[in-house]
């Protein structure tokens, strides 16, 4: 079955749902409206899971276009693994408002509903325990680009250390409202804030922007490592002056939207081809 019509069905099934249980009626109507978005928050979370940005864990979410108050991501499950049926929608308190009941829920949804409530530009995030960028996380060195399709990070790249306020804090997982407001806050007008001893969390201006950027702030973590490592203790050849102002300004020194979607078309079909998604 084709993915449209997947959605489509899916969909259906979501409105009848849902129209027998009527406090969640809106939450069906979103959806049913734009089962291409609900089709391309499942392709985001098989590429993220393809490229190596997201393994059993991590999690990608979407704006709702309808009511940006809300935000739709999967139900807890291996993001290679999600489907349409899998898919949520949250308020901006992490309270579920629709999808199917009865599942459970990603701990650190938290992380998603505050940097939406922090950041009306932002319509995609990406949680990610992206490997690459960790080291860069607890150590002195911050994370640069020195690869133009990384040149986002150009804008500076802050780290989160959760023990910073909440120095009781039993793991370092922001799994409260307070936690992900305190994410929120650390990750300013950034795209890509780091996470100490965790990960990242990338946010963009829609779902292929946020997976073009999860997916080379990794690459740009791998390479700016091993320049560091070629470098010795001589000085590494960061990207800066024009290239930098020119994608701060406006993001075509990594592609722009064309950019975004051609990358995205060429992931997703490895998706499929690698897992038959
Ligand atoms: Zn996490």
């Amino acid at each position: 079955m084709g993915s449209a019509l997947r959605g489509a069905v899916v969909a259906g099934m979501f409105g009848l749902a849902w129209l027998t249980f009527g406090g969640l009626l809106r939450g069906a109507v979103a959806q049913t409206e734009n089962p291409n978005l609900t089709d391309d928050l499942v392709t985001a979370s098989h590429i993220l899971f393809d490229q190596g940005v997201l393994d059993g864990f991590g999690h990608v979410s979407v704006r709702n276009p309808a009511n940006p108050e809300r935000f739709f991501m999967s139900r807890a499950r291996a993001p290679g693994l999600v489907e349409a049926s899998d898919i949520m929608e949250f308020d901006l308190d992490g309270n579920q408002t629709g999808g199917p009941r009865g599942q459970p829920v990603f701990l650190e949804l938290y992380i998603h509903a505050a940097v939406y409530r922090a950041r009306p530009d932002v319509n995609a995030v990406v949680h990610s325990h992206s490997p690459a960028v960790i080291p860069f996380s607890v150590g002195p060195t911050p994370l640069r680009p020195v690869s133009q399709t990384g040149s986002f990070l150009c804008a500076g790249v802050p780290n989160f250390d959760i023990l910073d306020s909440f120095p009781e804090a039993a793991n370092l997982l922001v799994t409260s409202g307070e936690k992900g407001k305190q994410l929120a806050k650390v990750l300013g007008e950034a795209p890509v804030a780091l996470m100490r001893g965790h990960g990242d969390t990338v946010v963009g201006d829609d779902l292929k922007q946020a997976v073009y950027r999860a997916v080379f702030t990794e690459l740009a973590a791998k390479l700016t490592a091993q320049s560091l490592a070629l470098a010795g203790n001589r000085p590494v050849k960061y990207i800066s002056g024009k290239a930098c102002e020119r994608e701060l300004t406006t993001g075509s020194a990594s592609g722009g939207k064309e950019g975004n979607q051609r990358n995205w078309d060429i992931w997703a079909r490895q998706a499929e081809e690698h897992h038959g998604n």
